[in-house]
């Protein structure tokens, strides 16, 4: 018998039939004897609901008031799988994020987990219930409900599977697994058997949204033995372990990630001096705005043009602060551009492969894709785009880094 921890996702809990159906699903597992241990999203387009709300009363919610508010959604689903799993004679209990004891710090809208007082689900397990965890959520010392960010309902679960050494954390969700890419953005997307944790932090980061950062980087951490699999359709899903693939050909490239949240913003004509990169970032990052891809490029005549991405809801207030830097330095001019769009490649296999850079370039060129950032680590490269490429360049280069689904197509 074991400890599983089981996470649906906003889809699988979207209407009362699928509580049903995941209820059903928790059920079988518990007769096979196993302790379970479930946590839940809030049903699928609820705190988006719940949010638009907030955003009706005020531009910038307070952000306290925003987490008290976006946490019922999650409430609301544990309740109803509880009273679905107890219907069917499966005892259940429900608990909220500060009744377990998620303690997290008080970063309101992003907060991170510090501590799981797993005693009061030990209790409920030793007493034959299944234990029904409301993701996304926690309380911080002083008992404010505080929120993990979006998707923040698979940290959740990776946090409970390590507090209680889980035997396996299994996310659940609209998809049979982790693809090469977004199957819903290319049709010809595989579905992967096994990814490293390393890979899986590079994709999430990256903008696969099939599992939160937060989570993996937890996974990882704790070595929790994670897969991500359908809710409704048997199979074996993704396993994320630390073991590289087995194969001895393992490929270049394991998957392909994209985001069009981010946004670009360039300062051009600022004095080429030391401390110049400081001057222009240090008040972007003092205003606790994320930068990610910078380039910093130097003309002849002794000036700098530094551009870099910031999420692009943070792109308004980075450029009234850039814009005061370049009245101070003197700038010739602050340019931005919201339309852009970052694809990035990915794999472990990289470390042994030589041209997988000119690849991705040429497959870009061959499409008449201009780049316009370019930002390297050991196992990923990503570029910067026109948003209106994106999936095109997708595509080119699933294509060009054979992760192509070739299986139904007739010989
Ligand atoms: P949930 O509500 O269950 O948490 P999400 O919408 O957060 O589900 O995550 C699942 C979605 O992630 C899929 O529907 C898919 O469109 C998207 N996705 C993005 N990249 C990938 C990928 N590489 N593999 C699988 N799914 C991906
Ligand atoms: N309900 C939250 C969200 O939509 C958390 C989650 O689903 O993981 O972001
Ligand atoms: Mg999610």
């Amino acid at each position: 018998m074991s400890l599983i921890v089981q996470k649906f996702g906003g889809t699988s809990v979207g209407t009362i039939e699928r509580i049903e159906a995941v209820a059903d699903k928790v059920t079988e597992f518990r007769r096979q004897g196993h302790d379970i241990v479930v946590a839940v999203s809030a049903m699928s387009g609820e705190t988006n609901r719940l949010i638009g709300l907030a955003h009706e009363l005020q531009s910038q919610p307070t952000p306290r008031e925003l987490d008290v508010l976006i946490s019922t959604g999650e409430q609301v689903t544990i309740a109803l799988l509880s009273m679905a799993l107890n219907k069917r004679g499966c005892p259940a209990r429900s608990f909220t994020g500060s009744q377990v004891k998620i303690l997290t710090d008080s970063a309101h809208n992003k907060a991170r987990i510090k501590e799981i007082d797993g005693s009061n689900i030990r209790a409920e397990l030793k007493r034959g219930r299944v234990v029904v965890v409301a993701g996304f959520q926690g309380s911080d010392e002083d008992g404010n409900i505080t929120t993990l960010g979006r998707g923040g309902s698979d940290t959740t679960a990776v946090a409970l599977a390590a507090a209680l050494k889980a035997d396996e954390c299994q996310i659940y969700t609209d998809v049979d697994g982790v693809y090469t890419t977004d199957p819903r953005v290319v049709e010809r997307a595989r579905r992967l058997e096994h990814i490293t944790f390393e890979e899986m932090l590079e994709m999430a980061s990256l903008g696969s949204k099939v599992l939160q950062i937060r989570a993996v980087e937890f996974a990882g951490k704790y070595n929790v033995p994670l897969r991500v699999l359908h809710s409704f359709q048997d199979g074996p899903g993704t396993l994320i372990s630390l073991e590289e693939s087995l194969e001895m050909e393992s490929p270049a490239i394991s998957g392909i990630a994209f985001t069009r949240d981010e946004a670009k913003l360039s300062i051009l004509g600022v004095p080429d001096t030391p401390g110049i990169a400081y001057r222009i970032l240090g008040p972007i990052s003092d205003a606790n705005i994320e930068v990610d891809v910078i380039v910093q490029n130097a003309a002849a005549d002794k000036t700098n043009d530094i551009t870099f991405t910031v999420s692009r809801g943070d792109m308004v207030k980075a450029e009234a602060i850039l814009h005061e830097t370049a009245k101070e330095l003197g700038a010739r001019e602050v340019v931005t551009d919201a339309k852009i769009a970052k694809v990035s490649i990915v794999g472990v296999g990289m470390r042994s492969h030589a041209g997988v850079a000119s690849k991705m370039f040429k497959t870009l060129a061959d499409i008449s894709t201009n780049i316009q950032l370019i930002t390297t680590s050991e196992i990923k490269i990503s570029v910067v785009i026109d948003e209106n490429f994106l999936e095109l360049a997708v595509r080119a280069l699933h294509t060009a880094f054979d992760l192509d689904d070739t299986s139904s197509e007739s010989a």
